[in-house]
Protein backbone atom coordinates (compact mmCIF):
# COMPACT_ATOMS: atom_id res chain seq x y z
CA UNK A 1 0.00 0.00 0.00
CA UNK A 2 1.28 3.47 -0.75
CA UNK A 3 -0.42 5.89 1.43
CA UNK A 4 -0.33 9.71 0.55
CA UNK A 5 -3.78 10.17 2.56
CA UNK A 6 -1.00 12.26 5.04
CA UNK A 7 2.37 13.45 5.69
CA UNK A 8 1.39 12.53 9.53
CA UNK A 9 1.33 9.03 8.85
CA UNK A 10 5.13 7.86 8.76
CA UNK A 11 6.52 5.47 11.09
CA UNK A 12 9.56 6.02 12.92
CA UNK A 13 13.21 5.14 11.10
CA UNK A 14 15.24 2.55 12.29
CA UNK A 15 17.90 5.35 13.04
CA UNK A 16 14.90 7.09 15.54
CA UNK A 17 13.97 4.37 17.25
CA UNK A 18 17.55 4.26 18.64
CA UNK A 19 17.66 7.44 19.66
CA UNK A 20 14.25 6.97 20.89
CA UNK A 21 15.17 4.61 22.96
CA UNK A 22 18.63 5.78 24.10
CA UNK A 23 17.17 8.81 25.59
CA UNK A 24 17.96 9.77 29.36
CA UNK A 25 14.40 10.60 30.52
CA UNK A 26 13.10 12.40 33.87
CA UNK A 27 9.55 14.23 34.86
CA UNK A 28 9.07 17.20 32.32
CA UNK A 29 6.42 18.67 34.40
CA UNK A 30 8.84 18.96 37.34
CA UNK A 31 11.19 20.35 34.56
CA UNK A 32 13.64 17.22 34.65
CA UNK A 33 13.41 14.98 31.18
CA UNK A 34 16.64 16.20 29.99
CA UNK A 35 15.60 15.04 26.68
CA UNK A 36 12.90 17.32 26.67
CA UNK A 37 14.85 20.19 27.85
CA UNK A 38 17.56 19.43 24.89
CA UNK A 39 15.06 19.95 22.40
CA UNK A 40 13.47 23.18 23.24
CA UNK A 41 16.81 24.84 23.37
CA UNK A 42 18.23 23.04 20.14
CA UNK A 43 14.85 24.14 18.22
CA UNK A 44 14.75 28.04 20.26
CA UNK A 45 18.78 28.45 19.48
CA UNK A 46 17.82 27.80 16.27
CA UNK A 47 14.91 30.09 15.50
CA UNK A 48 17.27 32.66 17.56
CA UNK A 49 14.21 32.19 20.05
CA UNK A 50 14.17 32.86 23.72
CA UNK A 51 12.41 29.50 24.68
CA UNK A 52 10.41 27.22 23.66
CA UNK A 53 8.07 24.31 24.77
CA UNK A 54 7.28 20.66 23.76
CA UNK A 55 3.83 19.83 23.56
CA UNK A 56 1.73 16.67 22.38
CA UNK A 57 0.07 17.70 19.65
CA UNK A 58 -0.06 21.23 16.80
CA UNK A 59 -3.74 21.83 18.05
CA UNK A 60 -2.40 22.10 20.98
CA UNK A 61 0.57 24.38 20.47
CA UNK A 62 -2.06 26.24 18.85
CA UNK A 63 -4.28 26.61 21.08
CA UNK A 64 -1.91 27.41 23.57
CA UNK A 65 -0.74 30.49 21.65
CA UNK A 66 -3.75 31.86 21.03
CA UNK A 67 -4.99 31.53 24.57
CA UNK A 68 -1.82 33.49 25.72
CA UNK A 69 -2.08 36.16 22.82
CA UNK A 70 -6.13 36.79 24.14
CA UNK A 71 -8.72 37.68 26.52
CA UNK A 72 -12.39 36.20 25.93
CA UNK A 73 -13.70 38.50 23.61
CA UNK A 74 -10.91 39.20 21.70
CA UNK A 75 -10.98 38.47 17.80
CA UNK A 76 -8.76 36.48 16.20
CA UNK A 77 -7.67 37.18 12.42
CA UNK A 78 -6.65 34.58 10.46
CA UNK A 79 -7.12 33.19 6.47
CA UNK A 80 -10.66 31.03 6.46
CA UNK A 81 -9.04 28.09 5.09
CA UNK A 82 -6.78 28.09 8.32
CA UNK A 83 -6.09 24.85 10.67
CA UNK A 84 -6.59 26.97 13.71
CA UNK A 85 -10.13 27.34 12.31
CA UNK A 86 -11.30 24.65 10.47
CA UNK A 87 -9.51 21.45 11.72
CA UNK A 88 -9.52 22.13 15.66
CA UNK A 89 -13.16 21.63 16.65
CA UNK A 90 -13.83 25.08 17.53
CA UNK A 91 -11.00 25.33 19.67
CA UNK A 92 -10.81 29.51 19.23
CA UNK A 93 -14.00 30.00 20.70
CA UNK A 94 -13.79 26.78 23.71
CA UNK A 95 -10.36 26.99 24.68
CA UNK A 96 -9.83 31.52 24.34
CA UNK A 97 -13.49 32.66 24.31
CA UNK A 98 -12.34 34.34 21.20
CA UNK A 99 -14.21 35.31 17.95
CA UNK A 100 -13.06 34.60 14.63
CA UNK A 101 -12.52 37.15 11.78
CA UNK A 102 -12.11 35.16 8.45
CA UNK A 103 -10.43 36.55 5.47
CA UNK A 104 -10.51 35.22 1.94
CA UNK A 105 -7.22 34.86 1.20
CA UNK A 106 -5.24 33.28 -1.61
CA UNK A 107 -5.11 29.98 -1.63
CA UNK A 108 -4.50 30.48 2.31
CA UNK A 109 -2.43 33.29 2.29
CA UNK A 110 -3.76 36.75 3.73
CA UNK A 111 -2.05 40.16 2.67
CA UNK A 112 -1.13 43.32 4.83
CA UNK A 113 -3.82 45.37 3.24
CA UNK A 114 -6.48 42.65 3.72
CA UNK A 115 -4.89 42.94 7.97
CA UNK A 116 -5.82 46.23 7.84
CA UNK A 117 -9.53 46.43 6.55
CA UNK A 118 -10.31 43.86 9.25
CA UNK A 119 -8.95 45.54 12.31
CA UNK A 120 -12.14 46.58 14.51
CA UNK A 121 -12.48 50.19 15.24
CA UNK A 122 -12.33 51.07 18.81
CA UNK A 123 -15.88 50.46 18.98
CA UNK A 124 -17.79 49.03 22.23
CA UNK A 125 -20.05 47.25 20.03
CA UNK A 126 -16.61 45.31 18.45
CA UNK A 127 -14.87 42.41 19.66
CA UNK A 128 -10.99 43.77 20.02
CA UNK A 129 -8.74 42.65 17.43
CA UNK A 130 -5.53 41.35 18.97
CA UNK A 131 -4.24 38.42 17.54
CA UNK A 132 -3.21 38.21 13.89
CA UNK A 133 -2.33 34.16 12.48
CA UNK A 134 -0.32 32.99 9.83
CA UNK A 135 -0.15 29.49 8.38
CA UNK A 136 3.21 28.22 6.47
CA UNK A 137 3.02 26.27 4.51
CA UNK A 138 -0.94 26.53 4.03
CA UNK A 139 -2.60 22.96 4.07
CA UNK A 140 -5.75 23.75 2.45
CA UNK A 141 -3.89 25.84 -0.06
CA UNK A 142 -2.47 23.37 -1.36
CA UNK A 143 1.04 23.31 0.64
CA UNK A 144 1.58 26.88 -0.37
CA UNK A 145 3.84 29.14 0.83
CA UNK A 146 4.30 33.17 1.88
CA UNK A 147 6.70 35.62 0.58
CA UNK A 148 8.74 36.57 3.17
CA UNK A 149 8.15 40.32 2.02
CA UNK A 150 4.37 39.77 2.66
CA UNK A 151 5.19 38.37 6.32
CA UNK A 152 7.33 41.47 6.76
CA UNK A 153 4.40 43.96 5.98
CA UNK A 154 1.99 42.28 8.10
CA UNK A 155 4.38 42.24 11.08
CA UNK A 156 4.69 45.77 10.32
CA UNK A 157 0.47 46.05 10.48
CA UNK A 158 1.00 44.12 14.05
CA UNK A 159 3.41 46.32 15.17
CA UNK A 160 1.66 49.67 14.68
CA UNK A 161 -1.43 48.05 15.67
CA UNK A 162 -0.91 46.62 18.53
CA UNK A 163 -1.84 42.79 17.38
CA UNK A 164 0.15 39.84 18.28
CA UNK A 165 1.59 37.59 15.69
CA UNK A 166 1.52 33.81 15.60
CA UNK A 167 2.65 31.68 13.06
CA UNK A 168 1.13 28.23 12.64
CA UNK A 169 4.12 26.70 10.73
CA UNK A 170 3.03 22.72 11.14
CA UNK A 171 5.15 22.64 8.08
CA UNK A 172 7.16 25.54 8.42
CA UNK A 173 10.15 23.49 7.55
CA UNK A 174 8.84 22.81 3.46
CA UNK A 175 8.17 26.33 3.65
CA UNK A 176 12.19 27.16 4.60
CA UNK A 177 13.38 24.45 2.39
CA UNK A 178 11.24 25.18 -0.65
CA UNK A 179 12.33 29.02 -0.23
CA UNK A 180 15.87 28.60 0.70
CA UNK A 181 14.56 30.80 4.03
CA UNK A 182 16.41 30.47 7.40
CA UNK A 183 14.50 29.70 10.79
CA UNK A 184 16.14 33.25 12.13
CA UNK A 185 14.21 34.87 9.98
CA UNK A 186 11.26 33.41 10.61
CA UNK A 187 12.33 33.57 14.83
CA UNK A 188 12.42 37.67 14.41
CA UNK A 189 9.07 38.24 12.37
CA UNK A 190 7.10 36.43 14.89
CA UNK A 191 6.26 36.80 18.63
CA UNK A 192 5.02 32.98 18.74
CA UNK A 193 5.15 30.21 16.56
CA UNK A 194 4.06 26.60 16.31
CA UNK A 195 5.87 23.64 14.58
CA UNK A 196 4.57 19.87 14.07
CA UNK A 197 7.53 17.32 14.34
CA UNK A 198 5.15 14.67 13.21
CA UNK A 199 4.93 15.65 9.73
CA UNK A 200 7.30 15.84 7.25
CA UNK A 201 9.76 15.85 9.86
CA UNK A 202 8.96 12.19 10.46
CA UNK A 203 8.30 11.61 14.18
CA UNK A 204 5.60 9.74 15.87
CA UNK A 205 4.39 12.76 18.08
CA UNK A 206 5.50 16.15 19.31
CA UNK A 207 4.72 19.81 18.82
CA UNK A 208 6.94 22.78 19.50
CA UNK A 209 5.82 26.22 20.60
CA UNK A 210 8.51 28.98 20.26
CA UNK A 211 8.43 32.42 21.94
CA UNK A 212 9.50 34.97 24.68
CA UNK A 213 10.70 33.51 28.41
CA UNK A 214 7.68 34.81 29.64
CA UNK A 215 5.09 33.89 26.93
CA UNK A 216 6.43 29.94 27.00
CA UNK A 217 6.28 30.33 30.89
CA UNK A 218 2.55 31.48 30.56
CA UNK A 219 2.10 28.29 27.92
CA UNK A 220 3.57 26.08 30.64
CA UNK A 221 0.49 27.07 32.76
CA UNK A 222 -2.24 26.56 29.71
CA UNK A 223 -0.42 23.24 28.93
CA UNK A 224 -0.92 22.12 32.05
CA UNK A 225 -4.61 23.48 32.09
CA UNK A 226 -5.08 21.52 28.36
CA UNK A 227 -3.86 18.68 30.63
CA UNK A 228 -0.83 18.44 27.80
CA UNK A 229 1.59 18.20 31.02
CA UNK A 230 3.82 14.62 30.29
CA UNK A 231 6.22 13.03 32.01
CA UNK A 232 8.58 10.87 31.12
CA UNK A 233 7.95 12.05 27.28
CA UNK A 234 11.95 12.48 26.69
CA UNK A 235 11.59 9.40 24.01
CA UNK A 236 9.01 11.56 21.82
CA UNK A 237 11.47 14.38 22.11
CA UNK A 238 14.32 12.16 21.29
CA UNK A 239 12.63 11.35 17.57
CA UNK A 240 12.16 15.18 17.00
CA UNK A 241 15.82 15.65 17.95
CA UNK A 242 16.72 13.45 15.32
CA UNK A 243 14.40 14.45 12.84
CA UNK A 244 15.91 18.04 12.91
CA UNK A 245 19.50 16.49 12.75
CA UNK A 246 17.87 13.93 9.79
CA UNK A 247 15.02 14.51 7.79
CA UNK A 248 14.91 18.39 6.92
CA UNK A 249 17.02 18.78 4.08
CA UNK A 250 15.33 15.39 2.67
CA UNK A 251 11.91 17.48 2.02
CA UNK A 252 12.98 18.35 -0.77
CA UNK A 253 12.97 15.01 -2.01
CA UNK A 254 9.22 15.02 -1.28
CA UNK A 255 8.57 18.29 -2.77
CA UNK A 256 9.98 16.99 -5.96
CA UNK A 257 8.05 13.46 -5.77
CA UNK A 258 4.43 15.79 -5.38
CA UNK A 259 5.80 17.33 -8.69
CA UNK A 260 6.62 14.37 -10.61
CA UNK A 261 2.83 13.06 -9.44
CA UNK A 262 1.17 16.32 -10.32
CA UNK A 263 2.44 16.28 -13.87
CA UNK A 264 1.32 12.76 -14.75
CA UNK A 265 -2.29 13.97 -13.26
CA UNK A 266 -2.27 17.12 -15.35
CA UNK A 267 -2.06 14.71 -18.35
CA UNK A 268 -5.48 13.37 -17.45
CA UNK A 269 -8.60 14.03 -18.83
CA UNK A 270 -10.24 13.53 -15.25
CA UNK A 271 -8.35 16.22 -13.59
CA UNK A 272 -9.75 19.92 -13.62
CA UNK A 273 -7.63 22.80 -11.66
CA UNK A 274 -4.18 21.65 -9.95
CA UNK A 275 -3.54 23.89 -7.49
CA UNK A 276 0.11 25.14 -7.42
CA UNK A 277 2.57 22.37 -6.36
CA UNK A 278 5.03 24.48 -4.17
CA UNK A 279 5.99 21.52 -1.76
CA UNK A 280 4.79 18.12 -0.66
CA UNK A 281 0.96 18.31 -1.10
CA UNK A 282 -1.02 18.28 -4.33
CA UNK A 283 -4.48 19.27 -4.69
CA UNK A 284 -6.91 19.03 -7.61
CA UNK A 285 -10.15 19.22 -8.85
CA UNK A 286 -11.64 16.01 -10.48
CA UNK A 287 -14.05 16.14 -13.36
CA UNK A 288 -15.50 14.04 -15.91
CA UNK A 289 -15.62 10.56 -15.70
CA UNK A 290 -15.20 10.45 -12.24
CA UNK A 291 -16.43 12.27 -8.73
CA UNK A 292 -13.09 12.81 -6.11
CA UNK A 293 -14.50 9.47 -4.39
CA UNK A 294 -14.44 7.30 -7.31
CA UNK A 295 -11.14 8.54 -8.42
CA UNK A 296 -10.35 7.92 -4.91
CA UNK A 297 -11.45 4.15 -5.11
CA UNK A 298 -10.03 3.35 -8.28
CA UNK A 299 -5.97 4.48 -6.55
CA UNK A 300 -7.25 2.08 -3.71
CA UNK A 301 -7.79 -0.57 -6.11
CA UNK A 302 -4.20 -0.02 -7.08
CA UNK A 303 -3.09 0.12 -3.46
CA UNK A 304 -2.66 3.92 -3.53
CA UNK A 305 -4.72 5.67 -0.88
CA UNK A 306 -5.54 9.14 -1.15
CA UNK A 307 -8.13 11.50 -0.09
CA UNK A 308 -10.96 13.31 -1.24
CA UNK A 309 -11.36 16.49 0.90
CA UNK A 310 -14.69 17.27 -0.91
CA UNK A 311 -16.90 16.28 -3.68
CA UNK A 312 -14.61 17.36 -6.02
CA UNK A 313 -10.82 17.52 -5.06
CA UNK A 314 -8.44 15.17 -4.24
CA UNK A 315 -5.49 15.80 -1.87
CA UNK A 316 -2.24 13.75 -2.19
CA UNK A 317 0.63 14.39 0.27
CA UNK A 318 4.11 12.64 -0.05
CA UNK A 319 6.17 11.97 2.90
CA UNK A 320 9.06 9.99 4.32
CA UNK A 321 7.62 6.93 4.05
CA UNK A 322 7.24 7.61 0.00
CA UNK A 323 10.35 6.01 -2.11
CA UNK A 324 11.46 7.16 -5.74
CA UNK A 325 10.13 3.77 -6.74
CA UNK A 326 6.59 4.23 -5.40
CA UNK A 327 6.43 7.60 -6.85
CA UNK A 328 6.83 5.73 -10.35
CA UNK A 329 4.35 3.51 -9.54
CA UNK A 330 2.08 6.20 -8.79
CA UNK A 331 2.80 7.42 -12.10
CA UNK A 332 1.79 4.21 -13.80
CA UNK A 333 -1.47 3.78 -12.71
CA UNK A 334 -2.11 7.38 -13.43
CA UNK A 335 -1.11 7.14 -16.65
CA UNK A 336 -3.02 3.56 -16.87
CA UNK A 337 -6.30 5.09 -15.37
C1 LIG B 1 -1.45 19.13 11.20
C2 LIG B 1 -1.59 20.56 11.36
C3 LIG B 1 -1.68 21.15 12.63
C4 LIG B 1 -1.65 20.38 13.91
O1 LIG B 1 -2.23 19.16 13.87
P1 LIG B 1 -2.10 18.05 15.00
O2 LIG B 1 -2.65 16.85 14.31
O3 LIG B 1 -2.93 18.50 16.14
O4 LIG B 1 -0.66 17.90 15.37
C5 LIG B 1 -1.76 22.52 12.70
N1 LIG B 1 -1.76 23.27 11.59
C6 LIG B 1 -1.67 22.75 10.36
C7 LIG B 1 -1.62 23.65 9.17
C8 LIG B 1 -1.59 21.38 10.20
O5 LIG B 1 -1.50 20.86 8.95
Amino acid sequence: MIDYRSDTITRPTAGMLTAMHDAPLGDDVFGEDPTINALEEKISTLFGMEAAIFCPSGTMTNQIAIKCHTQPGDEVICDKLSHIYQYEAGGIAFNAGCSVRLIEGDRGRITAKQVIENINPDDVHKPVSTLVSLENTANRGGGSCYDFAEIEAIRQVCEANQLHFHLDGARLFNALVAKKETPEQYGKAFESISICLSKGLGAPVGSVLLGKKEFIRKARRIRKVFGGGMRQAGSLAAAGIYALDNHVARLAQDHLHAKLIADALAQKDFTGNILPVETNIIIFEVKGRFTAAQLAAKFLENNIRVIAISPTQIRIVTHLDVTESMVQKTIDVINSL
